[in-house]
């Protein structure tokens, strides 16, 4: 098996105690990799290493252009390697192929439009009245820490690391404990693209009272961007309101999906079953609450349920699987666990299940009252509750009668619906007609439960960055 092992000051090393862990592939059920498995020692090398490249380094220092070029560069290698990087994720964590394939070509955008995105939104000029002049300049914030969950292993990584780099910080990226290998891919393309040490670090291993808390405690970090589950997000918000130090939470959700009788019946259920069982459902922009108004309530079901039974579930390595196994024993295990509920809380299971192995079956749940666990809490997993609707108001509340807000998704040919509807609803994405469609300029996160703050574009900036103002009398 191939070892990988962290990256640090453009190096790859093995733990500072030898330590070692296995990535288990969910298909076979069996390791696949060998990888360092790092602890608070590593984490603060890592952030030493960040420090170092940032303090005296030439990269916050090398302007926009160079980094520009260098990162460009890097997107160039990663679709170079594609298929090692789509291969390593879909080994890590079971997502089919094809979309690991989109996901790598999706990670490799990230890095081109950060690096164009910095490069022209450097600063603003503000003339005054009064003849001074005053403009702003966006500087680095410093050492960042990106930690990353396991469902979009590279995409999610990228996103942070992408505007933190294009911006001037130095990075120290911890991938989760299930999904280690692309980060390590990642991170030794960067040292081929000629990224100077200790500039993107990669330090592997666990979350609590290990790598992850410390890359949230060490005070020579400045900034903080974590995905992952809310409660995680509260502990790692606790840790950096205690030093002060900004944080963005990106967090759980369980996505309202509203169709209305006057939508594109094809067109919904196409994308319906994409927001539930892409990616076996182990999205946190999942639309597991589904909505139907009454009057196509029957049709659409009917159609939702065969697309679902219709889809192609198998060995991710295969080009034509759309659906494959859960990421981690450990994941099947809690995904078992609302399944095991659903009736006992009066639910009905119109199809789906458990399958093979780490499998759980695209799954319809239909008649579930409306606190029953499978309608509250995010599952995570390849299982949507659909509930008939009468009026438009009545889907709004719906829809809103959750402590998450991260996203919603509706369907109707109505233009004015859909502005009305998009305006109401309580989220910090909505999609109308579609659904994971994004544009890296427009602003990413979740309303209570879902995080705080938000990503993207000028709101990455924000983040990222230490904005000044200087105002001269002219
Ligand atoms: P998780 O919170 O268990 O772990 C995420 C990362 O945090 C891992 O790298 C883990 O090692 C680390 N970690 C755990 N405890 C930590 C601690 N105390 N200090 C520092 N680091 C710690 O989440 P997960 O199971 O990997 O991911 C699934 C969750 O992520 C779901 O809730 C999903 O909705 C959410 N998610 C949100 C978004 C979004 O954009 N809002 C995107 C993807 C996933």
């Amino acid at each position: 098996m191939e070892f990988y092992g962290h990256i640090i000051d453009g190096v790859e090393v093995e733990s500072l105690d030898g330590a070692r862990m296995d990535s288990i592939d969910p298909y076979t059920r069996e390791p696949w990799a060998t990888v360092a498995l790092g602890g608070r020692a590593d984490a603060a090398r890592a952030v030493a290493a960040a420090r170092k490249a940032f303090d005296e380094g030439p990269w916050p220092r090398m302007g926009y252009e160079k980094r520009q070029t260098l990162m460009h560069r890097l997107a160039d290698l990663m679709l170079e390697n594609a298929e090692a990087l789509a291969l390593a994720d879909t080994r890590d964590m079971g997502k089919p192929i094809a979309q690991a394939r989109h996901d790598v070509a999706r990670s490799a955008w990230n890095f081109r439009f950060f690096a164009d995105h910095a490069r022209l939104t450097a600063g603003e000029n503000y003339p005054m009245d009064s003849g001074h002049h005053a403009y702003s300049r966006f500087g680095p914030a410093g050492v960042v820490s990106a930690i990353a969950p396991w469902n979009f292993p590279l995409m999610l990584e990228t996103w942070k690391v992408a505007p933190a780099l294009a911006w001037g910080n130095t990075v120290v990226l911890k991938p989760a404990e299930d999904t280690p290998v692309s980060a390590v891919i990642l991170g030794r393309l960067a040292i081929e693209a000629g990224f100077p040490p200790g500039v993107l670090n990669v330090v592997q291993g666990y979350g609590p009272d290990s790598a992850g808390a410390e890359l949230t405690e060490n005070v020579d970090v400045d900034r903080i961007t974590f995905t992952g589950e809310s409660g995680t997000g509260r502990i790692i918000g606790g840790v950096a309101a205690k030093r002060l130090c900004p944080v963005s939470l990106e967090l759980g959700g369980k996505g309202a999906n509203i169709v209305f009788a006057d939508a594109d019946l094809d067109n919904a259920v196409d994308w319906s079953v994409q927001a539930i069982f892409r990616n076996a459902g182990q999205v946190c922009l999942a639309g597991s609450r589904l909505y139907v108004q009454r009057e196509v309530y029957d049709e659409f079901l009917e159609r939702f349920v065969a697309a679902a039974e219709a889809m192609q579930i198998g060995d991710p390595q295969d080009d034509a699987t759309q659906f494959g196994p859960l990421a981690s024993e450990e994941h099947w295990t809690k995904v078992s666990g609302y399944l095991g509920g659903i009736e006992a809380d009066g639910g009905k299971v119109l199809t789906g299940g458990h399958g093979e192995g780490w499998f759980v079956r695209p799954t319809i749940v239909v008649d579930a009252p409306a606190d029953a666990r499978v309608c509250t809490e995010e599952i995570f997993g390849p299982v949507v509750v659909v509930h008939p609707f009468d009026t438009e108001a009545e889907a709004v509340r719906l829809a809103n009668d959750t402590r998450y807000g991260l996203n919603a998704m509706l369907f109707t040919e109505n233009l004015s619906r859909a502005h009305r509807v998009s305006e109401a609803l309580k989220a910090g994405t909505v999609w109308v007609n579609c659904f994971f469609i994004r544009d890296l300029r427009a602003p990413f996160g979740g309303v209570g439960d879902s995080g705080v703050g938000r990503e993207g574009g000028a709101f990455s900036r924000e983040f990222f960055t230490e904005p000044k103002a200087v105002v001269m009398q002219i």
